[in-house]
């Protein structure tokens, strides 16, 4: 016999488990019997090209058999089974890389306790029920001396031997706890069984009782078919309840949540398949993990593989469900997939049929789909958004998809989002095109600058919070031919042609000024020129149309990009006060260094005010420091400040 220790991981997994999810702890059953499932998934798959592995016994099934005087449950099944090294190595450790980063990242276990819920347990949740778990499993390609048994308390550690076992599969006997004698209940396993497992491909049966009143007599002879046995997806939709999708997903897809919505459809024709989809309820614990696609896929209802990487695009990852196609081979490996025309196109339909269920639930009146469609977008819409850049075929339904904050969304204490599609129904006529300013978030946006002019207009800005957005809609370019205008690049569309000349015609009375402000920052703007869209602010700094914002550069540094600062166009406000007056001071030839320091301030509120951080924040105290002393008598506040 082998000692081995649980991969710490497990360990803290143990803990959580039976800490936070005591009150469910009946999911076991549904845990077990979907593993015993997929093991008779495997063998089904692997036998399709080794038929001698079934060795005359082919009828795949999952047996419950409750011993309620040893105070026993066994779960059972003759599928592809376990060697020695497998049971080590899937009984030992947690693979999922969601969950191993969430648990190696955890702090505070009460905080992380109602996290738990986000991801499968597995096998390891039947340790909520017993105090001791024994595994006897025969792998289906290893020979009647090379069985396994493995065995562990939970505590920490667990024992492997090797055995010897007549039949192929796997039998996972649970000691149970002294609390969980429920389970030793025909009735009551056989309404877990009914509400979790029902769907299950394969039979399930619990030993047939003499009578309902009489639950306790068993007659073990003749074992029973609880469940109904036939995939779930194969079933007309209207006879499929809603619990019954709910169950599949959480069985199935190994999922805890409640799904936000499902799409179930059969597709036809040149390329016959069946899809049953769900979009989970919360972010999965590995939506960063582009490598992830939620689908399984089976081939005339057998299961080819899990994660089916070539049925989704990225952007869709966070996918769950299943994928049944009608016409690709059985021997499909991952490599032959890729190559497949009938993957390329079934894709196609499926991304095309995700899409359009979306579409359909944001610009539904019903209110639950409405509240499906904002959860989504909460946890699903700047993983959607990548597709704007990365799927040109379906970049119009992806934009009709993407949900911003704008200053009328937000408006009046409102928190709402606005997609482009209504953002164009409210634009007057004689506004052309989509503005859009980047800001670190809701409140800088609004007071930035860059929007005021567009406000007193009432024209409706974006406020992109995220920079990946400033991203993706860079590369939109336009909606519905209007073109998306970034507020804080470029000359500015609120200038008339009439404005425009009265501008020309300052800007002749400013050069003078304008030169001296440019020099005074000592090279640090490109140039200097007086604004059209200021009302409020004294001034503002805009990037010229092609160059990436501020915001985008800091982002692609964090990134490791190494990023040229670009340079910007001071603008001024010449029916601003202040501007005046310092066009005056300068006219006159005031005292210089202190114009300079006067003109060094502009440019850093400027900066603020759009929520960017200051270069030279030190520098930026001391100007205002001198110019509050200035102001209020910088030797008086000086001495006062002495002698405290
Ligand atoms: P999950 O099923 O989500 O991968 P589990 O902790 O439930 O996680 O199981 C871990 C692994 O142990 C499975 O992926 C599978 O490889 C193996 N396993 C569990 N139960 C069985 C079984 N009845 N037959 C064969 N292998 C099993």
């Amino acid at each position: 016999m082998t000692q081995h220790a649980f991969q710490t991981e497990v360990q803290q997994l143990l803990q959580l488990m039976i800490h936070s999810l005591y009150s469910e702890r009946e999911i076991f059953l549904r845990e077990l019997v979907s593993n015993a499932s997929d093991a008779c998934d495997k063998l089904r798959f692997t036998a399709l090209t080794a038929p001698e592995l079934l060795r005359g016994d082919d009828t795949l099934k999952v047996e419950v058999l409750p011993d309620a005087e040893a105070k026993t449950l066994v779960i059972q099944d003759n599928g592809i089974g376990l060697t020695e090294a497998e049971a080590v190595e899937h009984l030992g450790t947690i693979a999922k890389s969601g969950t191993k980063a969430f648990l190696q990242g955890l702090g505070d276990q009460a905080k992380s306790a109602n996290l738990i819920g986000q991801f499968g347990v597995g096998f390891y949740s039947a340790f909520m029920v017993a105090d001791r778990i024994v595994v006897e499993s025969r792998s289906a390609s290893a020979s009647s001396d090379a069985g396994v048994r493995w065995e562990s308390r939970g505590d920490g550690q667990f024992s492997t031997e090797t055995i010897s076992r007549a039949a192929r599969g796997t039998t996972v006997t649970l000691h149970l706890k002294d609390d969980a004698g429920d389970f030793l209940q025909g009735w009551k396993l056989r309404e877990l069984i009914k509400k979790y497992s029902d769907y299950v491909a394969y039979p399930i049966f619990l030993p047939k009782y003499v009578s309902e009143e009489d639950a306790k007599k068993v007659v073990a002879a003749e074992p029973e078919q609880v469940n109904a046995g036939q995939a779930l997806w194969t079933r007309p939709k209207d006879e499929i309840t809603d619990e019954q999708y709910n169950a599949f997903y959480k069985s199935a897809c190994r999922m805890w949540d409640e799904p936000a919505t499902r799409l179930h459809f059969s597709v036809e024709g040149h390329q016959s398949f069946t899809a049953l989809v769900f979009v989970p309820g919360q972010k999965p614990m590995d939506l960063f993990d582009r490598e992830r696609r939620g689908l399984n896929l089976y081939v005339r209802r057998v299961f080819v593989m899990d994660d089916c990487k070539d049925l989704l695009p990225e952007y869709l990852r966070f996918l769950r469900g299943i994928v049944d196609s009608d016409d690709l081979p059985l021997n499909v490996s991952r490599e032959i997939l890729q190559q497949q025309d009938t993957v390329a196109k079934l894709r196609k339909q499926l991304v095309k049929r995700v899409l359009d269920h979306l579409l359909k639930l944001a610009s539904s009146s019903d209110e639950k789909d409405q509240a499906a469609f904002t959860a989504i977008d909460a946890s699903f819409g700047a993983v959607l958004r990548e597709g704007i850049v990365n799927d040109t075929e379906n970049k119009e339904r992806l934009s009709k998809l993407a949900r911003f904050a704008s200053s009328f969304s937000v408006a009046d204490g409102k928190t709402g989002k606005t997609g482009l599609e209504d953002y164009v129904k409210r634009m007057p006529a004689e506004q052309k095109s989509i503005y859009l300013v980047v800001a670190a978030s809701i409140d800088a946006a609004k007071a930035s600058p860059h929007v005021e002019g567009f406000l007193k207009k009432g024209w409706e800005v974006l406020y992109l919070t995220d920079p990946v957005d400033e991203w993706v809609v860079g590369h939109l370019n336009e909606f519905d031919k209007k073109p998306i205008v970034n507020v804080a690049k470029g000359q500015s569309d609120l200038t008339s042609d009439e404005d425009k000349k009265a501008i020309e015609e300052k800007a002749k009375s400013y050069s003078g000024f304008m030169g001296f402000c440019k020099e005074a920052l000592d090279g640090d703007v490109s140039d200097v020129r007086l604004a059209g869209s200021l009302t409020d602010s004294p001034c503002r700094l805009v990037a010229e149309s092609e160059g990436v914002s501020p915001q985008l550069e800091e982002m692609m540094r964090r990134m490791g990009h190494e990023v040229p600062s670009q340079k910007r166009v001071l603008e001024l406000n010449a029916d601003h006060a202040v501007i005046k007056r310092l066009q005056a001071l300068h006219e006159g030839g005031g005292d210089q260094p202190r114009l300079r320091d006067y003109i060094a301030v502009l440019r850093d509120q400027a900066l603020l005010a759009e929520g960017a951080k200051l270069a030279d924040a030190a520098g930026f105290a001391k100007r205002v420091q001198d110019l509050l002393a200035a102001v209020v008598g910088g030797g008086e506040a000086k001495a006062a400040a002495a002698a405290t």
